[in-house]
């Protein structure tokens, strides 16, 4: 199936989700997930009017970023604090930042850089941490102080990957946001749905789904 017809699809089957919802279209935000696919596919995608694009490794993700400068890429993988200057230089946001610890090494790289970048805030309300990083729900209070009123990296919203048999992962991240949309005074955004599970995404009030497979297909290993 080439990529037009596929991204058709996946508007049809978007659409079908937020008509059961009772929700507009245009109220979720489709990024495609670009990881491990080639440099002419993206430029396919860009052609389609795509202009941001996710991805989940620093080397990677930079490499894209610098190849094809008109668009923006979103880090959503695991970020290192030695990646951190790339990170920053090389991606318009960062979803998935997770630790008090990254704050403070960002801002003052942000500040040389003299550069903001929108942050979004990974949880993991299943102690998932190991596998997929993500900060737990205890230490969330943490992260947010340290975060507080950064105006290079301001806080747009939360991002998570919740465990595919927990069929209720979905409202409970739903509910987080309303709450700390009340504490924190702010609205957030909500990243959450993938290929397999954006209906039920959709369906719970996600903001921005995260799509690779039913958008670009398999995933490949470009040639380096
Ligand atoms: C790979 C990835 C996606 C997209 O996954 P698909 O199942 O291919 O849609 C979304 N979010 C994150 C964080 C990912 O790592």
């Amino acid at each position: 199936m080439n990529l037009a017809d596929r991204i058709e699809g996946l508007r049809v089957r978007i659409q079908r989700a937020c008509n059961s919802a009772g929700r507009e279209p245009a109220s979720v935000e489709l990024l495609p997930v670009s990881k491990k696919q080639p440099l002419p596919l993206i430029r396919e995608a860009a052609a389609l009017g795509f202009t941001r694009f996710g991805e989940n490794y620093v080397q990677e993700g930079s490499d894209k970023a610098m190849a094809l400068p008109k668009l923006a890429f979103v880090l959503l993988g695991p970020l290192q604090r030695n990646k951190a200057r790339p990170a920053l230089e090389h991606f318009s946001e960062i979803q998935s930042l997770d630790r008090p610890e990254l704050v403070l090494r960002l801002r003052h790289l942000a500040e040389e850089l003299d550069l903001v970048r929108p942050i979004w805030i990974q949880v993991d309300l299943w102690d998932e941490a190991t596998k997929l990083g993500g900060c737990s729900e205890s230490d969330l209070p943490a992260l947010l102080s340290a975060l507080d009123g950064d105006a290079r990296l301001p806080l747009r919203g939360l991002m998570a990957i919740p465990p595919p048999e927990d069929g209720s992962a979905f409202a409970h991240l739903a509910s987080l946001r309303d709450r700390l949309q009340q504490e924190l005074g702010q609205s957030l955004r909500l990243s959450m749905g993938m290929s397999s599970d954006l209906d039920a995404a959709i369906a719970a009030g996600s903001d921005q789904i995260r799509i690779g497979t039913a958008f670009f297909g398999e995933r490949t290993y470009p040639a380096r």
